[in-house]
């Protein structure tokens, strides 16, 4: 099954009833770029991975040569370059943080640089000259007002008439961020959903703690509910794309496809087997079981369910 998909890559995931889904690849360095196989671009490259071994912070021009890297190992499809999301579990060695009691309710993302904007800054001017060469879309993490969105258009606008071309986007991963999204969302390209962090706050269960790691899935009917807003809530005009954990189960992105999400990213290994499972389903099918899914009672009756799709 794995070599037919593998085989099949590079076809676009059109599903029987002929809808397409973008299925992208989520990166962490150059290296996973160049795996991803069957891509239709990256809707994730996690900047603070991908310079997680720096001691000191990357120049502009460091970030520009890495962020072409990666462009490039893609030929040219666009990718999705998220600002640094640091904080809770991710510590940067050049981007020093407070001591926090709940660091994953404190400075994360976005957050960090209220009182210190230059490191985004930077990266903003990166992204920017990258942007001008290839396709290349910025995305914020962990944004929980509408005043926030307005303080990063504002930062991005500091950058310059380069910035004008660049196609803006945040991440939907804070509940609060996910009921308003019809206020917060207005004036942006797209919205991303990070699963992995809405279903942690959703569901209060610490995402990295195995304990309770039964209560943090990303299937619970209550996360579901939360995208099915998303989708609903959204102005026209604004993308909606899933880039979580969620979006690298097959069965879960077919669940999601259902949900009216027609931009996937998932980790980068998993992007033929989605792409293969995707074109077995019929959405119009799935949109009526992923109806059904939101009315369930818990996540193991919701992944019975999309097994069966
Ligand atoms: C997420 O929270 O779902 C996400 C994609 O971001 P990260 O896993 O890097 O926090
Ligand atoms: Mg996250």
């Amino acid at each position: 099954e794995r070599e037919t998909a593998l085989a099949e890559a590079d076809r676009p995931a059109v599903t029987v009833d002929g809808q397409t889904v973008a299925v992208f690849a989520n990166v962490g360095s150059v290296q996973d770029a160049v795996d991803a196989r069957g891509a239709d671009g990256s809707g994730l490259v996690r900047t603070e991975v991908l310079f997680g071994d720096r001691r000191q912070a990357p120049s502009v021009e460091e970030q520009v040569e890495v962020f072409r890297a990666v462009a490039a190992a893609f030929g040219g499809k666009p990718i999705t370059i998220r600002t640094w999301d640091i904080g809770g579990d991710k510590p940067l060695p050049f981007l020093p943080q407070d001591a926090e009691a709940n660091p994953f309710l404190g400075e994360r993302g976005i957050r960090v640089f209220r009182r210190r904007p230059e490191p985004l800054r930077d990266q903003l001017r990166a992204i920017c000259q990258v942007a001008a060469e290839t396709p290349v879309q910025v995305m914020f993490p962990m944004v929980t007002t509408a005043e926030e969105v307005a303080w990063a258009l504002e930062e991005l606008g500091k950058v310059g008439t380069s910035s004008w071309g660049v196609k803006v986007g945040i991440m939907i991963e804070v509940p609060a961020a996910a009921l308003r999204i019809s206020s917060l969302a207005d004036g942006l390209d797209f919205v991303s959903i990070g699963t992995n962090d809405l279903t942690q706050y959703t569901t209060a269960a610490d995402r990295g703690n195995s304990a309770v790691a039964g209560l943090a899935d990303g299937l619970d009917p209550a996360v579901l509910q939360l995208i099915d807003r998303v989708v609903r809530g959204v102005p026209d005009g604004v993308e909606v794309a899933v880039c979580g954990d969620l979006a690298s189960d097959p069965d879960a992105a077919v669940l999601l496809a259902g949900l009216g999400i027609h931009e996937l990213s998932a980790v980068g290994p998993q992007v033929p087997l989605i792409k293969a499972r995707l074109r077995r389903a019929d959405l119009s099918v799935a949109s009526v079981k992923a109806a059904e899914a939101l009315k369930q009672r818990s996540a193991s009756e919701v992944r019975k369910l999309a097994h069966e799709l």
